[in-house]
């Protein structure tokens, strides 16, 4: 279909066209994913191959692009489809095409406002039981409503970016005081978050209905924890500087576009939802995920066991009349499906600590060590029989910071 060779099981075919932001000899530029090599965006507009100039392609982020709007997304992407499958195009966008491995992924878009949810019923039981043992495991709120809390827009990264193990205060339940130093239960949640594009004005509320038209695309995320910090803190104003130490995303954004053929029912919801958050053609989504643990897949979440869909959560945050702006970005919360080997996070993997993870070669773990790699990958049907994916999120843990001379 396309001119240019994609390897087989390529996470990019050209059904999926993933906007990303690269690194390379002419400085940093947008680009779209197609097999191994990126389409440089700036160049297809420099050299006049869009129908119309489109200034937004020659930033150094996807904001502008993003503020455009569906109907411009969905004529960019056809004729970036199109130059890459008209063999009479070939000779003109050629040289435009530039290798992924010789070029530096950047963050693909200035994060705005940067929100969690906690929506996988799975994780949110086992963390329950997990954090409190002798209550209820889901709170009464956590069925009426997409339980979340704002996070920090500042410290998401993209993949690649080494993450410094994070101090803090810590007191496990059996010590007498807290003390401050490096987290000793540093965790990984595999995510998958939404970008929007089209921003709203104050007192504006986003219909579940309206999804389409603000949210741009999809990355994954890995939302790392600290919870020893965390569950020392978060009573009772929920999660603090146990998550905002930094919050890692795939270069890639795929478009809502690319995962039309990954939609399925969403998923039975008892007790029925208010009417604001009523959602009758859902985006719930079959995203494959893998987590990768020093080489080792450890497990595999299901996005499409998810119980509030995207949609429900647009419409939750801005329910409130909180605006929407370019760049927002939105997270699910931790996959985990029922089983063992689908949960999203240590914690839950190694059940708090107490059940180590074998890794190949017998190593063993419960929580991260410095130096160890987490990659998240994820893949979903993609449009006319494909497979498409996101590339790889990837995170390397380094030692904490020595303590401040005082
Ligand atoms: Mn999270």
């Amino acid at each position: 279909m396309t001119w240019v060779p994609v390897p087989d099981g390529s996470d990019f075919p050209v059904t999926n066209l993933p906007f990303g932001v690269f690194r390379g000899p002419n400085g940093r530029r947008i680009g779209v994913a197609i097999g191994a090599h990126i389409l440089d965006l700036a160049g297809v507009v420099e050299r006049g191959l869009l129908d119309e100039p489109t200034q937004a392609l020659r930033t150094t982020t996807l904001n502008d692009f993003m503020a455009s709007g569906r109907p411009q997304w969905t004529r960019v992407r056809e004729r970036v489809s199109r130059l890459l499958t008209d063999e009479s195009c070939r000779g003109n966008v050629e040289p435009l095409l530039v290798r992924q491995d010789a070029v530096r992924m950047c963050l693909p878009f200035a994060v705005a406002d940067y929100v969690d949810f906690y929506s996988s019923k799975d994780h949110a039981t086992n963390v329950g039981q997990i954090f409190r043992p002798d209550a209820p495991a889901l709170l009464p709120n956590w069925t009426h409503l997409p339980v979340g809390y704002h996070g920090r827009a500042g410290t998401v990264v993209v993949s690649g970016t080494d993450i410094v193990r994070p101090c803090g205060q810590r007191k496990a339940p059996a010590d007498e005081a807290p003390t401050y130093g490096p987290s000793r239960r540093l965790d990984i949640e595999a995510e998958v978050g939404f970008v929007v594009g089209v921003p709203t004005q104050l007192g504006d509320r986003v219909s579940t209905v309206d999804f389409a038209d603000h949210v741009f695309g999809v990355v994954l995320v890995n939302d790392w924890s600290a919870r020893d910090i965390q569950a020392w803190e978060y009573v009772p104003l929920g999660p603090f500087l146990g998550k905002s130490f930094a919050t890692s995303v795939s270069p890639w954004v795929v478009p809502l576009e690319a995962l039309a053929g990954a939609r399925v029912a969403g998923p039975v919801q008892d007790p029925a939802p208010l009417a604001y958050l009523v959602d009758d053609d859902p985006w719930a989504l079959d995203l494959a995920m893998e987590v990768d643990w020093n080489g080792t897949v450890v497990s595999r979440p299901p996005f499409a066991s998810m119980y509030w869909t995207p949609g429900q959560q647009l419409a939750h945050l801005t329910g409130n009349g909180a605006s929407l702006r370019t760049g927002d970005l939105y997270a699910s919360g931790t996959v985990s499906g029922p089983e063992r080997e689908q949960r999203g996070s240590f914690l839950e993997l190694s059940w708090g600590g107490t059940e180590p993870v074998t890794l190949d070669g017998g190593v063993t773990r419960t929580f991260l060590e410095d130096g160890d790699t987490v990659t998240l990958r994820a893949t979903a049907p993609g449009l006319d029989g494909t497979r498409i994916g996101f590339g790889a999120l990837t995170g390397k843990v380094t030692a904490a910071r020595p303590p401040i001379a005082s």
